[in-house]
């Protein structure tokens, strides 16, 4: 291909990409599938890569991230970012509204019939704000709000927030900033966090220290698998055109930005009483926190003749929703042992109504906020729906205390299995270390186990695991691949089916890959994507048990906690004997050997991979095109030999190649190509 081919078709999948993220990620109204999304991505970075010179600032592959930055410079804001002057009550909106009809001039004896004023009202969410700056449509700059005079500069991780366009259209001013609220979606918190606990991270505290934690992480690789999403609010500029608030909100969502859908123009401060009132309620049903509403006045010469205090403007107001809190009684603390060992303190009260639910359970934390808050058994508490998911107790009603109350001490040992606690420096839990007896560890190892993205047996599932465990049919995931056929049907519930059912699924996960065998076992802080890395990289168990830290230092994604958690894995003599075991049993702990070893039959040929296919994934065809000493390439030329090419074959690829005549070989074909002799 030659430049100015890689030019244009850069040009054409910029605009592709641009267009798809933006149905996808504003209007929610995706076009294509992810996979014909990430097959276009993984295009355009290649081409890219083949010509580093015609990458652009604002071109979609900066999504993906990859560029670290070491220290975040310092940036003095163009327009101060003030703070809004809070409000908490009827009368202080009442109160409002008086001074700002009293700044126009409309109240008393007024000479305007109608002395009401526009107001618009917003959602206040519950993020981190930013400040982005467009110049000739392009992104070229964004702040966090930092001391409101200057922030940080963290432009390269605010690309990867999808939502937020690269690049305009229709008709923007030529250079303005606008500011928004960067946050994290409640269901992508809620995944995180489960994925954490999975591989014991401590979780996230809430959706909001997660969006600004997010922003302040280095490597913008892991700020883009955050998932980050933000809502624009507010444009400034020199020239903006336009008359209103209002007419602006609407403008940006023209020029590509999500515009949050729930902004009314209100006529009059009852309008607005009413709009607060709605949301208070209706906001648990939002999938992102908001922690109240904001109030502006609509026109702009409105906003302009009240002006600004030193700290805020005149002409907006933040209400602020009352965390929903209530008082119960405290019957009783237990503590729940998870799949790590990880002891949580639960408080048990006397059901009662908050946000919608009745609760009747709420989270203590650890014993450094049982100790700090002195909560006690038989406590009347405060209980508060936060930006958890778990309400939590923020609390205690000395007033209402008995003086019989005794201080809680924090239990010593494991209330399942007795064993004495441990808790490592730095961490806020303590742990039960008895992994290999302890029947909520070893329950919730063997639920991980055969969970679908791990060996996948769906024909186990929790109630039948405890079944087996009671029985002391199974003390831990090698006894699974024991399990008999006369030992099951004596079990309730269990009829002939599906003990066959069962058995057949344990059976078939010795076909699961190592990759996923290596993230089923459950080692701490190895995650799904670690596993795979660490699989592909030592390809065997045994070469990932004999490797050193230096070795498994090297390995892409892996650090000191992890290398550490590793060796320290595989040092246990019970997870040895696990492994042996489960290698008796016939799970696979090699990465599957490419067909055919390795060669020079491919050498000198240059293969493009499009589409999807059935007995392999790109990245193992790829790789066994390398191993034969072929080349892989992104983009179809003059030089390409053969494309690859599986279902859904992108179409320019197929008309590009076609007019080049190059050769189109389906994955048959490339097998056979491997099995011959001569090519
Ligand atoms: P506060 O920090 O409590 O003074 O509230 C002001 C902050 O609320 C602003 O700086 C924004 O970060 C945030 N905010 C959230 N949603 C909005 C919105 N719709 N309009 C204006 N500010 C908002
Ligand atoms: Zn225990």
């Amino acid at each position: 291909m030659t430049r100015e081919e890689a030019q244009l078709r850069i040009t054409t999948l910029t605009n592709e990409l641009n267009k798809h993220n933006h149905l996808y990620y504003v209007l929610d109204q995706p076009e294509i599938s992810d996979f014909e999304f990430d097959q276009l991505l993984e295009q355009l970075i290649q081409l890219e890569n083949q010509f580093p010179e015609l990458r652009s600032n604002a071109s979609p592959s900066q999504r993906v991230g990859g560029t670290v930055t070491k220290e975040f410079t310092a940036v003095k804001h163009k327009y101060p970012m003030l703070s809004l002057s809070n409000s908490y009550s009827t009368d202080d909106m009442l109160e409002f509204d008086r001074r700002v009809r009293e700044g126009l001039g409309l109240t008393n004896g007024s000479l305007f019939d109608d002395a009401t004023v526009e107001y618009v009202c917003e959602l206040k969410f519950d993020g981190l704000s930013i400040g982005i700056t467009y110049e000739n449509g392009e992104l070229v700059r964004a702040v966090t709000r930092g001391d409101g005079v200057q922030g940080d500069e963290v432009t390269t991780n605010v690309k990867t927030i999808r939502s937020i366009p690269l690049t305009l259209h229709g008709h923007y001013p030529t250079t303005f900033e606008i500011r928004g609220e960067i946050f994290m979606p409640r269901p992508v918190f809620e995944a995180i966090n489960k994925e954490r606990e999975e591989i014991g991270d401590a979780p996230l505290a809430n959706p909001r220290n997660a969006a600004s934690g997010s922003m302040k992480i280095q490597d913008s690789k892991v700020v883009a698998a955050r998932k980050l999403d933000c809502f624009l609010y507010n444009v400034l500029g020199e020239d903006i055109p336009f008359q209103t608030h209002f007419q602006s909100l609407e403008a940006a969502k023209s020029w590509g930005f999500k515009v949050n859908h729930h902004a009314r123009k209100c006529h009059g401060i009852q309008e607005v009483m009413a709009f607060i009132e709605y949301w208070d309620k209706e906001r648990f049903q939002l999938d992102y926190d908001t922690d109240g509403i904001v109030i502006k006045v609509n026109d702009y010469r409105q906003q302009r003749a009240l002006g600004f205090t030193a700290k805020s403007p005149r002409w907006a107001i933040a209400y602020k929703f009352k965390a929903e809190q209530v008082s119960t009684l405290l019957e009783k603390i237990t503590y729940q042992v998870g799949r790590t060992g990880a002891i949580t303190p639960v408080a048990n009260l006397k059901p009662v109504a908050l946000g919608g639910t009745t609760v009747k359970r709420a989270s203590l934390h650890n014993a450094d906020i049982i100790a700090k808050l002195d909560v006690r058994e038989g406590d009347t508490v405060f209980v508060e729906k936060g930006g958890e998911i778990i309400p939590k107790i923020v609390g205690v009603d000395l007033g209402k205390r008995s003086e019989h109350l005794v201080p809680t001490v924090y239990i010593t040992h494991c209330p399942e299995c007795h064993t004495a606690l441990v808790r490592e420096a730095g961490e806020a839990a303590w742990f039960c270390p008895n992994d290999t007896g302890c029947a909520p560890q070893v329950k919730g190892r063997i639920e991980h186990f055969v969970s679908r993205r791990a060996m996948n047996i769906d024909s186990l599932g929790a109630e039948t695991i405890d079944q087996l465990y009671e029985a002391q049919l199974i003390k831990g995931i090698a006894d699974l691949y024991d399990l008999k056929m006369e030992q099951l049907l004596p079990l309730e519930r269990m009829a002939e089916k599906s003990a066959t059912n069962l058995l057949a699924g344990i059976k078939a996960s010795a076909e699961v890959p190592f990759e996923r065998v290596l993230f089923s076992l459950g080692i701490r802080h190895v995650g799904e994507t670690t596993a795979k890395k660490i699989a592909r990289k030592m390809r065997s168990l045994e070469a990932l048990m004999h490797a050193d830290r230096e070795t498994l230092l090297a390995i892409d994604e892996v650090g000191e906690i992890i290398a550490d958690s590793l060796l320290a894995y595989f040092a246990e003599p019970a997870h040895r004997e696990l492994l042996e075991r489960l290698k008796a049993a016939g799970l696979k702990f090699e990465t599957e050997a490419p067909a055919g070893g390795t060669s020079e039959k491919l050498k000198g040929l240059t293969f493009v991979i499009s589409g999807v296919f059935e007995r392999h994934s790109r990245d193992q065809l790829k790789e066994m095109i390398e191993l034969h000493g072929g080349k892989n390439s992104g983009s179809i030329s003059g030089k390409t030999n053969y494309v690859l090419a599986g279902d859904n074959m992108g179409p320019e690829k197929l008309k590009k190649a076609q007019s080049l005549g190059v050769k189109i070989i389906s994955e048959s074909d490339f097998e056979a190509l491997l099995a011959q002799n001569e090519i």
